[in-house]
């Protein structure tokens, strides 16, 4: 059983004025098993709660903690984060010219493993994933996101996650910018993620940010949390989400003072 614990945390970044706080005390705990998702209008800090725990540089935490599994999460290099066993899809993926997605992907699934996957059995891994998800082999030997459409990146951060199995997922709006046929496919990759985790240990955290209840019809989350000017002002059920998509955000940033 693992557990990503976000205590009071508070985060600036740099700008030409100086420094901006922007995340205002997070407290959030996700458990093996959990999905939580993070809902907030845009500018509340969400990407930037994702930035903080992937240990982007820009991103100076101020003070409170993180853990996994009690372990110093801030203390840990990006490298010693993945291999923890936490797992953060960015909401802007980044293109990586000259190194194709499959030397990428086997890179990255020897440094998390500790050890180089065995040939035979990684293709076959590979060729599976990429087909459940609908990736056109051909995007195998193609520099990683480099050309590709927004659909296709959100695609390829799931063939990560699918092959890199770790214990927390933290999943920067996978959802913005998909059409339906899209959707239902990155959707169904993290639902497949979680059954498999479940099937063969403790099962997967998974922390979905995003700005709009769509894919919550997909992805049904445990708990439900608003985000508005950085931090969680509530947290409920499913049906916090139906109501968000009734009513929208206006309920909290009203009461936080900040425009949608
Ligand atoms: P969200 O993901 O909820 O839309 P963000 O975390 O992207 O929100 O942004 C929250 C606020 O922090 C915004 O006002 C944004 O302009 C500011 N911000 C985020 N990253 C930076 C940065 N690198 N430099 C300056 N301001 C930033
Ligand atoms: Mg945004
Ligand atoms: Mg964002």
């Amino acid at each position: 059983m693992s557990t990503l614990d976000i205590r009071d945390l508070h985060v600036s970044v740099l700008t030409e004025e100086g420094p901006v706080e922007i995340l205002r005390g997070v407290d959030l705990t996700v458990s093996s098993n959990e999905t939580h998702a993070i809902m907030g209008p845009n500018g509340s800090g969400k990407s930037t709660l994702a930035y903080s725990l992937a240990g982007h540089p820009k991103y100076h935490v101020t003070s409170g903690t993180v853990t996994l599994d009690g372990e110093d999460v801030l203390a840990m290099s990006v490298d010693e984060r993945a291999r923890a066993g936490l797992f953060l899809a960015m909401q802007y993926p980044v293109e990586v010219p000259g190194v194709s997605t499959s030397n990428f992907l086997r890179t990255a699934a020897t440094a998390v493993r500790g050890e180089a996957p065995p040939v035979r059995k990684w293709v076959k891994e590979v060729k599976t994933a990429m087909k459940d998800l609908e990736i056109d082999p051909e995007f195998a030997e193609r520099s990683v996101n480099e050309g590709f459409s927004g659909g296709e990146k959100k695609r390829h951060e799931i063939l990560q996650l699918t092959l890199l199995k770790p214990k927390i997922a933290v999943l920067d709006e996978t959802d913005s910018g998909l059409d339906v046929d899209a959707l239902r496919i990155v959707a169904e990759g993290v639902n497949r993620f979680k059954a498999t985790s479940a099937e063969s240990g403790d099962g997967a955290g998974v922390l979905l940010i995003t700005h709009y209840t769509r894919i919550l019809r997909y992805i049904r989350p445990d708990r439900v949390h608003v985000f508005a000017a950085g931090r969680i002002v509530e947290s409920g059920g499913p049906e916090l989400a139906d109501e968000l998509e009734t009513n929208g955000y206006v309920r909290f940033t009203d009461a936080v003072g900040t425009a949608a």
